[in-house]
Order: structure tokens, then sequence, then C-alpha cells
């Protein structure tokens, strides 16, 4: 595709890019790592997505990894045979998102097994490698950042985005602080659930006997499908589709699913009471099948609680990229804010130490 200014927006697997709302102005590079994909895009100064690739994601160790994204960040500023600028952009700052525990505010990978990383200090490493600043976040936290920014929680100051695929992640926003607890926090798919008279469906990978994730990730719900008829299936969305044609184990799977996420729901509204909780990833595409039961178990649930709304997310596969581009803007705004302030010169308000402007917007 043309990266001129009046080509259509970029566009990687299914996913359309809107232009981001970016503050600093100046242009990203944007890298999503997966455990199987790695995408990177270049942003340009005005928020249009630009040179979206995606290559096989290296694994085995920190340094393959970083050396393929240094390369990638490289390869995005000066374009590239699949994906041509009109002129080499010098990137002023790189925007990376990791599936695994992450600190943020280090900038540290602690534990991600699907990439063999632990206690990695990939944003410094990072830095080393391509001179530029780089913010580095973990992945489900991200996606909610770009929800809450230009997405579902969008105008919210408390919101909760629980992203749910083969397992579930979520991003706690907080009067417009995104809450990492030291990259520990926001772990939703590890919240003990113990149903009422039931055990849990199998230990989970953490060794919890009943996490949130055995029973409502859409990795969860076709397990547990499969365990109960003796049928594999190929992911969550048969066992949706089977009961909505009638098969009872398929909908009694359905149902503990959506009771778990409804105690999720109810517990995150007694404690934080967000005024949105989006439901992102592979299982928000189940549409009404997922979000009038859900929304329906949670008032049940809830008594003078203030009810959140519950709405399915505005990016699906594209999130990542969205993120990481709006994570590095924000890191340069900083900057931009602090170089200022010690300039002594009067600086826009900023309400938030992550940038996250709480009201504006
Ligand atoms: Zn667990």
């Amino acid at each position: 595709m043309s990266a001129g200014s009046t080509a259509a927006p970029a566009r990687t697997g299914r996913e359309r890019f809107p232009r981001l709302e970016l503050r600093a102005g100046r242009p990203v590079v944007a890298v999503d790592v997966g455990g199987t994909l790695t995408k990177t895009a270049l942003v340009d100064a005005d928020g249009e997505v630009r040179a979206v690739r995606s290559e096989p994601t290296a694994l085995g160790s920190a340094d393959a990894l970083l050396d393929q994204i240094a390369r990638a960040v490289a390869e995005a500023g000066a374009g590239s045979p699949d994906a041509p600028l009109d002129g080499p952009v010098a990137p002023a700052a790189v925007g990376v998102h990791v599936p695994g525990l992450v600190d943020d505010t280090r900038g540290v990978v602690l534990l991600a097994e699907n990439l063999g990383l632990r206690d990695v200090p990939l944003r410094e490493e990072l830095r080393a490698r391509t001179g530029l600043p780089v913010s580095l976040g973990n992945d489900a936290r991200g996606a909610g950042f770009a929800e809450f920014r230009m997405g579902a929680a969008r105008g919210a100051r408390t919101a909760v985005v629980i992203s749910i695929g083969t397992g579930i992640g979520a991003a706690v926003v907080v009067d417009g602080h995104l809450h990492d607890g030291d990259g520990f926090g926001c772990e939703l798919g590890h919240m003990p659930l113990l149903l009422p008279g039931r055990d849990g469906p199998a230990r989970c990978a953490c060794g919890g006997a009943s996490c949130l994730e055995q029973w409502a990730s859409a990795g969860g719900v076709a397990r547990n499908y499969a365990r109960a008829t003796g049928v594999p299936v190929t992911g969550a969305r048969e066992v949706f589709e089977a009961a909505a044609a009638g098969d009872a184990t398929a909908a009694a799977v359905v149902d503990d699913g959506v009771d778990a996420l409804a105690l999720a729901v109810a517990q995150l509204a007694t404690v934080l009471a967000p005024e949105v909780v989006v439901v992102a990833g592979g299982l928000s595409r189940a549409g009404d099948a997922l979000f009038v039961p859900l929304r329906e178990r949670v008032e049940a649930m809830l008594t003078f609680h203030r009810r959140p709304r519950v709405e399915p997310a505005r990016f699906g596969d594209g999130a990542g990229v969205i993120a990481s581009a709006l994570r590095a803007d924000e890191l340069l705004e900083r900057h931009r804010l602090e170089a200022a302030a010690l300039a002594g010169s009067p600086v826009d308000g900023v309400d938030g130490v992550d940038g996250v402007d709480g009201g504006g917007w």
C-alpha cells in the first residue's frame, strides 16, 4: 500500500487503524510482541499508522528478541520493501508491549514464559540498542490503555478493561491512573473464584484451584466443554455456537463462564466502582450471547453499588500497536512537560503521573 498521506488507513489482518490522537505530535515506533507474531508500525507525527509489519517473534533468548525489535525499529523509520514510506522518518520514541508480568515503571519484564524471559530490563536494553526513549508495558494493560484513551472507556475516570482470549488479562484505571502494582496488579485471570458448592474445573497453570480464567477465558470454555463431552473443539466460538444450537452441555459450560465473569465484575464494581467495564479479546466477539446474560447477572448481583456499563472493546487485533504508539507518545509528552517545567516555562496542566489527563477526554 502507498504510504502517501491520502492513502487508506493502514491495515494489519482485519484491523483498520484510526488516526491516533498523539499529544507530543512526533513520530513513534509501536511494537506489539506476541507469543507467535510481533507487529511493528511507524506512527507519523499526524498519528497515522503506517508501515505495519508482522513477523514471527524471535524466541529463545532475550538477546534474540532485543535484536529483532531493534532491527524492526530501524526498518520502520526507513520504510521497507513491503511497507514503503515517502522518505525516511526519524522516530522520537519506541513503545513496546509484551505478554507477561511486566513492571511498567522500572521497564522490566519480570516473567514472560511464552517468550522465555525472566527479569529482563528490556526498556534499558532497547534504549541502548536504538538510542531512543522506550516505553515498556504489559499487553493487557496496554490494550486497556488504548480503550481508555480512544476506545470504549473513553471519557471515564475509573474503568476496567478485561481482555479475554487464551487467558484473561486486565487493565485498571483509577482516577485516570493506569494501575500496575509493580507488575503484579490486574492479573484478573488469576482472581480466585470459588463458585458456591463448586470446585474449579481444573487446576490453573499458576497453581490456583479455581482461577477466573479456568472458567471464563476462551481457552477455559473450550477445555471445559472438551472435558465434559470428550469432544475436542477448536475454541470457545464452537462452544457458544453449540449452546445456541441447543447443546445443553455447551450451554452449561457457557453459563459457568458467564457466572464467573459476572462475579468478577461485581467484585470489581464493589472495590473500584468503575463507570465502565470493557470486555476485549477474542471472547468479546461472542456479542449478545455474552453481553446480554453478563449484564443481567452483574445487575442481579449488585445492590447499592454503582452500576458499571459493560461494553465490548472498540479495538481488536490492533490494540497492541495502538497502545504502544500511545504509550510512546505519552512518554514524549511527559519529557516535554518536564523539560518545560525545568526551563520555567508555563505548561498546560497535567493531571496524573502517567501523563493521563483525567478529565479532558
Ligand atoms: Zn491461575
